[in-house]
């Protein structure tokens, strides 16, 4: 071991002291051995766990024991009170279970492991929630929530328990979510499972996006069994058994709009100034805890991070399916993934959702539905402001449009290869957008074929073969022209053609999680091949590199004709 690589394995051993001095105030010690820790190749100042034996939950549970817990512990389905989490412990799947993929970032960059974690009993225990980590006191969350509108009560982790809190190497502080393990007090008429279908596509999509530059919860593993779980897939009467799967999810909180909702339509209002004092303390620690108005502070803070997070959403073609109070993230991270889509033939009506009949979680809908999202927030805020200070609420509130518009701006014009801004900008990006919503081209394509295409050399009316998407647009009566003024737009701005491409390329995504995709993926996973699942969460942790793998496997390509007709609905 070189002098360096001593001193890196000497920072390790006293951050990891630090933390029990933290934990020691509860009583006991991390046990760690020296032989568990290998240096990581690239950077030798950052150690991972060998083996998943060493590696432990922070001692202290800071949810657990800063909250009343609900004093009930059995497992029954019940309305709870005065608290914000039930003591739940996972069920194990009965049968075998298989690791269908992982993803060596969660582990490495978040979890401080090797990835030769995996291959061990221990990981799929842990994962699959058959074991639970000693001293580790696993939560489901009482949250309510708007459902499509209304007000639907007490919701909650029907399917998910929080494992523990770990902070890693850097001092960021997860917390470990299983989901599909079983029934909790808040799984109402539910199962408390997950089927592998919708598994896969919430563990592929959280990496995607996160590799997307989106912020997102994150997905460190997938397990599959041979439990039988019973889905009307399509609610059409046909109930099948299809197979339980469980995802090991991490965010740096799971709390929701929901979570603040319940508690002021329950008056539980010490509960509620509890929760947002928290909520600003750990996660929020530019607001000053003494500031009369750090609710207002709050509020405002949440209402620029939602606006900005639904402008990434567009720039991408993301619509999340079901962006009800109770799957909007406090922290404005993308959060329970359902019955999703990505976009492909530019449509603002876009619904991904079979069973949203009135399409209200369209694409084009999203930025409206966050101040519909937001307004609800703010209502559940009431209870703890002042007369003046609930006045404030929709001046804030009416912030939201500039912020999403300065936002959605920003990226467009990136997505343009633009890099200063223009007033005419605005119109650029909407003739842009229209020739594809009139031509029906692929939203992704057509932006990453501009990006790649020799623009300069376009000067007739002939665009390459490859070039699928910009072709098809091509064919609208105002393309010429739009690349006309696009081109002087470029030129006025002085961008060289290499600095535009190269802008473009680093933002406009290659490879999406396409439904078609992610289906054939699924198809193979149920059949226990699992390397559809493996490949393309190769290719969806670089979606702007290009891949010959992705290409072989036409990614990038004019999706298949089958897959217009792929339908998917909420059951899940
Ligand atoms: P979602 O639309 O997936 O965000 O779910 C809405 C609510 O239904 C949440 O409280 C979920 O925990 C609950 N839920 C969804 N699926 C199930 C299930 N299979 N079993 C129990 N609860 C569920
Ligand atoms: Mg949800």
């Amino acid at each position: 071991m070189s002098t360096r690589e001593l001193l890196s394995l000497y920072l390790f051993i006293l951050h990891f002291l630090y933390n029990d001095a933290v934990f020691a105030k509860s009583g006991a010690c991390r046990k760690l051995s020296l032989l568990d820790l290998v240096i990581k190749d690239e950077c030798p100042s950052v150690f991972i766990l060998h083996s998943f034996k060493s590696w432990k939950f922070n001692r202290r549970q800071v949810l657990a024991r800063s909250f009343p817990l609900d004093p009930i512990v059995q497992n029954y389905v019940r309305q709870v009170h005065d608290s914000l989490f039930s003591v739940t412990y996972p069920m194990p799947l009965k049968s075998q279970t298989y690791l269908v993929s992982y993803s060596k970032s969660v582990l490495v960059d978040i979890l401080d492991l090797s990835d030769d974690v995996v291959k061990s009993a221990e990981f799929v225990n842990f994962v699959s929630g058959a074991k639970v980590s000693p001293g580790s006191i696993p939560l489901s969350h009482r949250y309510g929530g708007h459902q499509f509108g209304y007000w639907s009560g007490q919701l909650g982790d029907g399917r998910a328990v929080m494992l523990g809190e770990y902070t890693n190497q850097q001092g960021e502080t997860w917390e470990l979510q299983l989901k599909g393990s079983g029934r909790t007090p808040y799984s109402r008429r539910g199962d408390g499972r997950a089927v592998l279908r919708s598994s896969v596509r919430e563990f592929l999509c959280s990496e995607a996006m996160f590799h997307l530059g989106i912020p997102t919860s994150r997905a460190a593993a997938l397990v599959v069994s041979d439990d039988p779980v019973i889905r009307d897939q399509f609610y059409d009467g046909n109930p099948k058994p299809e197979r339980g799967a469980i995802v090991l999810r991490l965010a740096p909180s799971w709390f929701r709009i929901g979570s603040l909702e319940i508690l002021a339509k329950n008056n539980e209002i010490q509960l509620l100034r509890q929760l947002l004092n928290f909520v600003i303390e750990k996660y929020f620690p530019h607001i000053d805890k003494t500031d009369q108005d750090k609710y207002l502070a709050l509020y405002s803070t949440i209402v620029s991070e939602t606006a900005e997070l639904i402008a990434k959403w567009q720039s991408v073609g993301f619509t999340h399916g079901v962006c009800n109070t109770d799957n909007f993230s406090l922290l404005s991270l993308t959060i329970d993934y359902g019955p999703f889509g990505f976009m492909e033939e530019y449509n603002p009506n876009f619904v991904p959702n079979t069973s949203d009949d009135e399409g209200r979680y369209s694409y084009e809908n999203q930025p409206g539905i966050g101040v519909f999202n937001l307004e609800k927030l703010g209502e559940a805020l009431k209870p703890v402001l002042r007369h003046h200070q609930t006045e404030q609420i929709q001046h804030i509130l009416n912030g939201y449009e500039r912020n999403y518009k300065e936002k959605f701006m920003e990226l467009f014009r990136q997505k343009l290869g633009l890099s200063t801004d223009n007033e005419d900008d605005e119109n650029i990006v909407a003739v842009f957008l229209k020739i594809m919503e009139d031509t029906k081209s692929d939203f992704t394509m057509s932006f990453r074929e501009l990006g790649e295409i020799d623009l300069m050399g376009l000067n007739s009316d002939t665009i390459p073969h490859k070039y699928w998407a910009l072709t098809t647009m091509a064919d609208h009566e105002w393309f010429w022209k739009w690349i006309a003024i696009y081109k002087t737009r470029l030129t006025q701005e002085g961008t060289s053609e290499k600095t535009r491409q190269s802008l473009m390329n680093k933002t406009n995504p290659r490879y999406i999680l396409r439904n078609w995709m992610a289906q054939e993926a699924i198809q193979r996973a149920n059949r226990n091949d699992f390397s559809g699942v493996i490949e393309l969460l190769r290719v969806l942790e670089h979606p702007m590199e290009w891949n010959a793998e992705a290409e072989e496997a036409g990614y990038s390509s004019l999706p298949p004709e089958w897959s217009k007709s792929l339908r998917v609905s909420c059951s899940s």
